[in-house]
C-alpha cells in the first residue's frame, strides 16, 4: 500500500498533539488516558473532517470542479470545515442541511458551525428530516450541472473510501507517535458516526499489522448497523489502497450504548462528559460527537472494561464550536 499516490491537498496542521490527561487519569482511577488531539487539526476551528478534506478537496481539483456540494445536520462539523476549505481553495461550497433534531432555538439554527458555514461564503438550503440526503444533494447537484456548472459532490461527514485515507494517515501518524513517544498503547477509542473516522483508521491499523484494539462509541445507528456500516467502508477503503481483505470483521466494533435520546440530542451523562473534560483537563468537548464517545470512555472507566495498568488512546475527533448551538443545555447562572 502506497498513501502517497493519491492526491493530497494541505490543509491541516499536522501532527496533531498527543497529550496525557494526567488529572483525568486520576479522576478516574483507571487507565492511563492520553488524548489525541483531532481538534487542534486548525481549519476554522478544526476537527475530524479536516484530514478527510485534504484527499476530498485534492478529488475535487483533481476532476476541475468549481464548486463543491455536501449535506449534514444543521450544526455539521464536516458542512463547516467543507466550507472552510472551498474557501480556502478559492471553490464555491454549496450545504444541504437536514433538521435531524427538530431543536427551534435561534443559537442551534444560526449560531455555532452554522455562522462559520455562512462566514466562510458557503450557500445553504434546507431540508426536513427522514430524507435520504445524499439523494436530495445529487438531485440539487445535477440541476446545477445542467446549468453548465462543475460540480463535486460529497457524501455526508466525507465518509466514503476517499475521505477516509484521511484517517488511514492518521493511523500512521499515531503510530509513529506512540513509537517517538515510547508508549504501548493498550486502545484506542473515539466518537463514530457516518463511519470514515473508524473505517480509515482500522484500515491503516491492520495494515501496519499494529494490534491495537479500536473502539467507535456511536451516535446514531444502532451497533449492527454501525458496525456494517463501518466494515462495508474499510473493505472498500483497503481495497482502493492495494490491500483488500486486511480488515476483518471482528476488528470493527461500535458501541452504541451512549446515544441517547438520538442524533443531536445529548444524553444526561453526554453533558456530564463535556463538564468532566472541560474541569479536569480544560479539554472541550461537542455535545453531538465528541461528549458521547467520552461518555463511552468514563463509563467503561467506571465499569472496569478498562482498567488500571492499561493506556487507552481517546482520539479527540473536534466539534466545540457546536457548543455555541447548544447554549439551552447548560444552566449557565444568571
Ligand atoms: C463527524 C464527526 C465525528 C464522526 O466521524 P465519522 O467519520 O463521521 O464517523 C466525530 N466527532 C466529530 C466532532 C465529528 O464532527
Amino acid at each position: 500500500m502506497n498513501l502517497a499516490k493519491f492526491p493530497r491537498v494541505r490543509l491541516a496542521h499536522l501532527a496533531t498533539p498527543l497529550e496525557p490527561m494526567p488529572r483525568l487519569t486520576k479522576l478516574l482511577g483507571g487507565p492511563e488516558i492520553w488524548i489525541k488531539r483531532d481538534d487542534c487539526t486548525g481549519l476554522s476551528t478544526g476537527g475530524n473532517k479536516t484530514r478527510k478534506l485534504e484527499y476530498l478537496m485534492a478529488e475535487a481539483q483533481v476532476q476541475g470542479a468549481e464548486m463543491v456540494m455536501t449535506q449534514g445536520a444543521t450544526q455539521s462539523n464536516h458542512a463547516r470545515q467543507t466550507a472552510a476549505a472551498a474557501a480556502k481553495l478559492g471553490m464555491a461550497c454549496h450545504i444541504l442541511l437536514e433538521d435531524r433534531t427538530g431543536y427551534n432555538h435561534d443559537n442551534y439554527k444560526y449560531n455555532g458551525n452554522v455562522l462559520l458555514d455562512y462566514l466562510h461564503g458557503a450557500t445553504m438550503e434546507h431540508r426536513g428530516p427522514d430524507l435520504d440526503m445524499n439523494a436530495e444533494m445529487e438531485a440539487v447537484a445535477e440541476t446545477m450541472r445542467e446549468e453548465g456548472r462543475s460540480v463535486y459532490t460529497i457524501p455526508g461527514g466525507g465518509s466514503n473510501a476517499t475521505g477516509a485515507l484521511g484517517y488511514v494517515n492518521c493511523a500512521f501518524e499515531m503510530l509513529h507517535q506512540f513509537v517517538e513517544m515510547g508508549l504501548d498503547v493498550d486502545h484506542i477509542v473515539h466518537a463514530t458516526g457516518s463511519a470514515g473516522t473508524q473505517a480509515g483508521l482500522i484500515t491503516g491499523l491492520k495494515a501496519m499489522n499494529a494490534d491495537i484494539p479500536l473502539l467507535g462509541i456511536g451516535v446514531r445507528a444502532p451497533k449492527d448497523k454501525q458496525e456494517a456500516n463501518v466494515f462495508a467502508l474499510a473493505e472498500k477503503t483497503a481495497e482502493k489502497l492495494g490491500c483488500a481483505d486486511v480488515v476483518q470483521r471482528g476488528d470493527v466494533v461500535a458501541n452504541t450504548d451512549y446515544v441517547g435520546p438520538g442524533y443531536g440530542m445529548p444524553a444526561d451523562d453526554t453533558l456530564e462528559a463535556i463538564e468532566i473534560f472541560a474541569r479536569s483537563e480544560a479539554i472541550l468537548l461537542d455535545p453531538v460527537y465528541s461528549a458521547k464517545g467520552a461518555a463511552g470512555l468514563i463509563d467503561l472507566i467506571r465499569k472496569g472494561h478498562f482498567k488500571k495498568g492499561e493506556r487507552v488512546v481517546f482520539l479527540h475527533t473536534g466539534g466545540a464550536i457546536g457548543l455555541t448551538g447548544y447554549t439551552h443545555c447548560f444552566d449557565v447562572p444568571k
